[in-house]
């Protein structure tokens, strides 16, 4: 066995390999277009399938790999589904659970992931989503995240390898970051804090922003130099979508880009979310909505955000499509700024509105409260009837492994 190949049947629970080639010429035309805006010697393409849902640079048999796991863009796929079909909430909470699930199965926390596991099959709606796509740009949306993904991680793997690449567009990168922090050290609004009282049962008093926001701001001057390096990559994968598709209408390309590039950035959030959720529940804490690593995912996406018009003003700036000219890697960096249009500005507040009501909102401030409450009344191994004995690890983990599977 290859070292690659050992790495992965080691760090993650693998679908087989044959399922996979039918879409390799998609994920390989992908790469492509990422490795015409970065010249020189990239690593090798290796996408896979598991419940990990990473996409990260190692290094085996002397050689880089950049392996994508496409159980990702599936899952942000499903989610914007919810963001376009679910007609009631237990859909997101559901997508959280089940993400949950997989992460204390894959740490081996059976007991826990058999709860979660449980009140995700409660929960769940019985009627499932359309996937139909009828009305919407769901197809393109995820498959310009997946670039988007792809065009990231390479650019990481640049700055590692070019530190030169890196002090040239630093100065640029920490004008955002400083505007980034700005925005999102605000306190929130009257109206936004209601919300969250009400709607969520989460009591908001001043001490707890206070505490919050202050650690929040000290983990971003702790973090600084990562949240620059983010930027960076965030602007160079940015670049990659916008020149994706230069024929088509300029605009409605430039709102699919940002808006593609806005939500993957929450889905991911939300995933990490998760993550941290299911850390607390295998360490048997108690579950609370707002901690340090929501707020760091949120400074992210504002300095995201903060990046649009500057991309913008490149991308519409006649010399964009010319070779030579065109700064290929970076959108941010010297240049007029000008303002998105109104109706570019339209299309990403109602993506931000709808995936924060309806997604982010739910998993972040209603999920921990619901969970406690089944953990609390509920422990798996009490509801085996009388006459069985109890399930052994091995059925449970099947049962956890087939209740969360991916592809359901
Ligand atoms: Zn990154």
């Amino acid at each position: 066995m290859s070292a690659l190949q050992s790495y992965l049947t080691t760090s993650r629970r693998l679908v087989p390999e044959d399922e996979l080639h039918a879409m390799d010429p998609y994920y390989q035309t992908l790469y492509r277009r990422v490795q015409g805006e970065m010249p020189g010697d990239l690593p090798e393409l290796k996408v896979v399938y598991s419940t990990e849902r990473s996409c990260e640079i190692v290094e085996a048999d002397d050689r880089w790999y950049l392996i994508y796991d496409r159980y990702l863009g599936e899952t942000f796929n499903l989610f914007t589904r919810i963001l376009y079909h679910a007609k009631v909430p237990d859909y997101a909470e559901a997508a959280a659970l089940k993400c949950i699930a997989q992460r204390l199965l894959s740490k081996n926390k059976l007991a826990e992931a058999q709860n979660i596991a449980l009140l995700y099959s409660l929960l769940h709606p019985k009627e499932r989503l359309t996937k139909n796509s009828f009305g919407t740009d769901r197809a393109e949306l995820t498959e310009m995240q997946e670039l988007f993904v792809l065009a990231h991680e390479i650019c990481h793997h640049k700055l590692k390898h070019d530190p030169a690449f890196m002090a040239v567009h630093f100065v640029n990168a920490e004008l955002i970051y400083l505007e980034g922090s700005e925005i999102a050290t605000r306190k929130p609004s009257f109206t936004e804090r209601r919300k969250l009282e009400k709607e969520y049962g989460f009591p908001v008093s001043d001490r707890f922003w206070k505490r919050t926001y202050e650690e929040g701001k000290a983990h971003w001057s702790r973090n600084k130099s990562r949240i620059i390096e983010e930027i960076l990559c965030d602007s160079f994968a940015l670049g990659v979508m916008l020149n994706a598709r230069l024929a088509q209408d300029r605009d409605r390309f430039a709102s699919l880009c940002f808006r593609a590039a806005l939500l993957a950035t929450r889905y991911r959030r939300i995933l990490d979310y998760c993550d941290a959720l299911a850390d607390d529940i295998a360490a048997g804490r108690d579950l609370v909505p707002v901690n340090v690593l929501a707020l760091a995912m949120m400074m992210r996406e504002q300095c995201l955000r903060a990046i649009f018009p500057a991309a913008y003003a490149k991308y519409s700036a006649p010399d964009w499509g010319d070779e030579n000219k065109r700064f290929l890697h970076m959108p941010i960096g010297p240049h007029q700024i000008v303002g998105l249009p109104s109706q570019i500005v339209t299309e990403l507040n109602a993506a931000r509105t709808k995936v924060t009501d309806d997604f982010s909102d739910l998993v972040i401030f209603r999920l921990p409260g619901l969970i406690n409450s089944f953990r609390k009344e509920l422990n798996v191994r009490d509801v085996v009837p009388m006459n069985r004995e109890l399930p052994s690890d091995d059925e449970i983990f099947e049962m956890v492994e087939r209740i969360t599977a991916p592809n359901i």
